[in-house]
């Protein structure tokens, strides 16, 4: 890549030892031409050879910005028609020599002034090469994921526009940086998933116009304080699908800055063109900088792992002519408009000088250019200038100013940095199309279920009633058949007996009571008439049993069909409550799936939080700050929330209320380390909250952060562990549950063996807040809580010892009180515990917050006689006698002074000693 085009983006050390500069004898006769005289390309830190394309890109997978030169080229246009007539007899002023990448400046007709450039560009380099060795590197640069500037600067009609911006149209050998550099940039981004948008701009008297909207002519800049980047919000933003629409869009701008212009009644050429182009790319994993640093934590992130990002800008400027305004007013300018016009190009030198120079202050802010440059110049871009000039003796003056100005140029050194950052919009992105899928595929479920049963339950029902009516129907039959086949007997019955009434009663009448034979005879039919009438009765009584029986039978089969409907029923019923089970299940699965999701959420707001902080605390420059003097709770606030803290801890409260307290406090349980320090962070921050310390103690929060500081390994747990207890012992119910459930033997064991100045920090905080606790103080003592604060000044970090000194100050309060109450008697327990040479030695300490709380913790144990002589002996008298005296703060002098005056012991040795008090 870097071959490209031969622009060798030479090393400073190479060209020292190699290319010896030939001066002309002038040179040193002229101390002010000192600077061209230099080594021509300032020193670098590293010497890798050539910075260009891939070598940035190699160096700097650890984000942390290679050192890139500002590359300078300078192009001379060839004679003009003019010039072939008005400099006809004259030679040009320059000759270049660009095998030797110099240039030779005619100073008069014998002296020659040399300069050197990373490159020279005679009149007959072609557009594609000045392309490919001033802006091909940047461009690859920019692809990279690296910020990129190709600017111009030269007097007017040099050649600024026609090496910027010719479009080639009608000769495509024409076209300029800004066609190419598009034309390789859309060969190399992929518009499925990368995006490319362009604004174009226009500078003219400290006013910004949108060259792709004239409308808009008042665009402000605003600057990231945390970044430094700069933006323009107010700027049109085009997309850019293909090239036509790009040189659609240049020529749209030209036109209208041709008619601003007009409009302002000025030359283009007092105005400063900048186009500017923002790449971005979508990086695959292992080429991520980001991602290799980061995300290496546990299979559950890695899923959830958001994707990386490059976004690039290249800033292409094609500037004002460099020619001084003429300030007489001939060209139709006021004094005032004339400066006015004149501000961003002068800022702009006077920047480059002050870059060159390492100066300390760069006035930046002087100026927009200046402002809308600071990442090229100094920045974390990698630039490339040409100037421009011409060959022509009339303008001697001005060709000589410009190449100075690349001279100095040459001097700046960038530190280029990839502008890779997560993306972690495109992430939630993704994790909110998931669960709505999830819960869209849950609905249909569960829609489909009830569906289901409700279909079964229906089919149920119509069989039930089916079986029902068929049932009563049938009854309904036999019945009215019974009904029926009984009244015909009867009636048959009834019939029979009508017809045998008449004959038994006209035989009554002609027979009369005598007995003949003629009458037996008919006795004897009406008897056989009597038998088959019997005889007939029986055959209808048997008749009529079997039709029962089979009435009976038809019932009989009714019935089992009834059962057996009566057991498909209950089939149907342990099916309809096998679903509902299935139901319940998938409900509980969902649930499950939803803590995940909000777990992963706050794994994902802890990491975002994580890398804020990182940034921040590489942003924090200087020892400007110094901790504060007492309040734990602030310091432990400021660990884990930065300064946009109201945000996350919205989004923690919200995590807080959508999985509730049980479930992150069961993830403190988790097997995955990576889950525990999330979830132990997470508690941290809420236990920081006064509103939440109640619920997570009864939550049982507390036993589970004291049960990590035992069964933990891990230094992050131990810290952010410790820092929550910390926040939960401000209070005095939670004070003695700490101590009821071994607290103080926990943190004294995370002490000993803590080597983290934030974990002790977090420790000696907590125990400190328990030293404030008049009921504890014996108990405390005897489990050993002085002994593990006096073992933590081991490690001297100053955070540290204030947290000691302020627990020993709030020892020696409870202790004195006690004593004067007459509940304690007898020596201090800090000096039986040996604290007392720690607090001589550290009673004069340079840092205020552990002073003030070890004269504090003097005064206290001043005021009882008991102690006395061991503070004499111990040499705290001193220190009383020079607080009481020195103390800038009058409260703790006066009491220092009364303890003095009051103690008999004190007095006697001071007598002693001769010393006034
Ligand atoms: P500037 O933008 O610096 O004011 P221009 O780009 O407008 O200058 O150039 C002024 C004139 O010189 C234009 O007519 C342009 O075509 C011509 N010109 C500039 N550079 C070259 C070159 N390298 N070869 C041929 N013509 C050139
Ligand atoms: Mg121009």
């Amino acid at each position: 890549m870097a071959a490209s085009g031969g622009y060798n983006y030479r090393d400073a050390t190479t060209q020292r030892g190699s290319v010896k500069v030939d001066r002309p004898l002038s040179v040193n006769s002229n101390p002010k031409s000192s600077v061209k005289s230099k080594p021509l390309v300032p020193p670098r830190r590293n010497s890798t050879g050539s910075v260009a394309g891939g070598g940035a890109g190699a160096a700097s997978k650890d984000n942390t910005g290679v050192p890139g030169r500002v590359r300078v080229a300078v192009r001379l246009r060839p004679r003009n028609s003019d010039e072939m007539v008005l400099d006809a007899d004259f030679a040009d002023i320059v000759e270049l020599q660009p095998e030797l990448k110099r240039l030779k400046l005619r100073r008069n007709n014998w002296d020659l002034d040399t300069y050197e450039f990373d490159e020279v560009l005679t009149e007959f380099a072609s557009q594609k090469r000045v392309y490919e060795v001033v802006a091909k590197p940047v461009v690859e640069s920019v692809l990279e994921g690296y910020n990129g500037t190709v600017m111009a600067y030269g007097q007017t009609g040099t050649g600024k526009t026609y090496t910027l911006g010719r479009l080639g149209e009608e000769d495509t050998a024409a076209r300029g940086i800004m066609v190419r550099a598009m034309e390789d940039i859309l060969a190399d981004v992929s518009l499925d998933s990368d995006s490319l948008s362009v604004s174009y701009l226009q500078l003219y008297m400290e006013t910004i116009h949108d060259l792709l909207d004239p409308a808009n002519d008042s665009i402000s800049i605003v600057e990231d304080p945390k970044t430094g980047d700069v933006s323009l919000p107010g700027a049109s933003l085009v997309e850019i699908r293909d090239h036509k629409s790009f040189v659609e869009l240049l020529r749209l701008g030209e036109a209208h800055r041709f008619a601003t212009n007009t409009k302002l009644n000025t030359e283009s050429s007092r105005s400063h063109a900048i186009l500017m182009v923002h790449v971005k790319k979508s990086v695959k994993g292992r080429d991520s900088a980001l991602s290799s640093q980061n995300v290496n934590n546990s299979h559950t992130v890695k899923s959830l792992k958001p994707p990386v990002v490059r976004k690039s800008k290249l800033v292409v400027v094609d500037l004002a002519g460099s020619e001084r305004i003429d300030k007489s007013g001939s060209e139709g300018h006021t004094l005032e408009e004339a400066k006015s016009i004149n501000l961003s190009l002068s800022a702009l030198g006077k920047c480059i000088n002050a870059l060159a120079e390492n100066s300390s202050h760069i006035p930046v802010r002087d100026s927009k250019l200046t402002r809308l440059l600071r990442d090229s110049f100094g920045g974390t871009a990698r630039t490339s200038l040409v100037v421009t000039i011409g060959p022509s003796p009339r303008h001697r003056g001005e060709t000589a100013s410009t190449i100075m100005f690349g001279q100095r140029a040459m001097k700046v050194e960038n530190m280029l940095k990839l502008k890779e950052e997560f993306d972690y919009k495109s992430l939630s992105r993704r994790l909110d199309i998931q669960l709505d899928k999830l819960i869209a595929e849950h609905e249909r479920q569960q829609k489909a279920f009830e569906d289901e049963i409700e279909r079964i339950a229906t089919e149920a029902q119509n069989q039930m009633s089916e079986v029902e009516k068929n049932y009563e129907d049938a009854l309904e039959k036999e019945r009215l058949k019974y009904q029926k086949d009984y009244m015909e007997s009867i009636k048959k019955l009834e019939e029979q007996l009508v017809m045998n009434q008449p004959k038994h009663d006209f035989e009554k009448v002609t027979n009369g009571p005598k007995d003949d034979g003629s009458n037996v005879t008919s006795s004897k039919e009406i008897c056989k008439l009597h038998v088959e009438e019997i005889d007939d009765l029986r055959k209808l009584l048997q008749r009529e049993t079997s039709l029962r029986k089979a009435a009976e039978e038809e019932s009989n089969n009714l019935k089992s069909q009834l059962t057996q409907w009566k057991r498909s029923e209950a089939a149907a019923n342990s099916e309809i409550s096998k679903l509902r089970k299935m139901l319940e299940d998938e409900a509980h699965q969902k649930e499950k799936l939803e803590v995940e999701i909000a777990a992963l959420h706050s794994q994902l707001l802890q990491m975002s939080f994580d890398a804020d902080e990182t940034s921040r605390q590489l942003d924090k420059s200087g020892p400007g700050k110094v901790g504060g003097l007492d309040s734990l709770m602030t310091q432990v606030r400021h660990l884990q929330l930065n300064d946009s803290g109201n945000e996350d801890k919205a989004s923690i409260a919200k995590i807080f209320e959508q999985v509730g307290l049980q479930k992150i406090l069961s993830l403190l349980e988790a097997e995955d380390n990576d889950v525990r320090i999330h979830a132990v962070k997470v508690v941290a921050n809420l236990a920081a909250e006064e509103a939440n310390q109640e619920k997570i103690v009864e939550a049982g929060g507390l036993t589970s952060l004291l049960m990590l500081l035992k069964t933990s390994e891990d230094e992050t747990i131990h810290r952010v562990a410790a820092g929550a207890i910390a926040n939960l012992a401000m209070n005095e119910t939670n004070q003695e549950l700490i101590m009821n459930q071994g607290g103080i033997s926990l943190l004294s064991m995370t002490a000993a063996n803590g080597e983290d100045p934030q974990t002790l920090r977090m420790v000696a905080g907590a125990i400190a807040n328990l030293c404030g606790n008049d009921k504890l103080q014996s108990k405390l003592r005897a489990e050993g809580g002085i002994k593990a604060l006096l073992g933590m000044v081991r490690c001297g970090h100053p955070d540290v010892l204030a947290q000691v000194a302020r627990g020993i100050a709030n020892f020696a309060k409870c202790e004195s009180r006690a004593s004067t109450q007459g509940t304690k008697n007898g020596k201090s327990l800090l000096i039986e515990d040996g604290a007392l040479s720690w607090i001589v030695q550290n009673a004069n300490n340079e840092a205020s917050p552990i002073r003030r709380h070890i004269e504090l913790a003097l005064c206290h144990l001043a005021q009882h006689e008991t102690n006395a002589k061991d503070m004499i002996s111990g040499g705290a008298l001193w220190e009383l006698v020079r607080i009481s005296r020195d103390c800038s703060r009058e409260d703790i002098r006066t009491l220092a002074y009364r303890t003095l005056t009051s103690s008999p012991t004190f007095q006697g040795e001071l007598r002693r000693l001769r010393i006034n008090n």
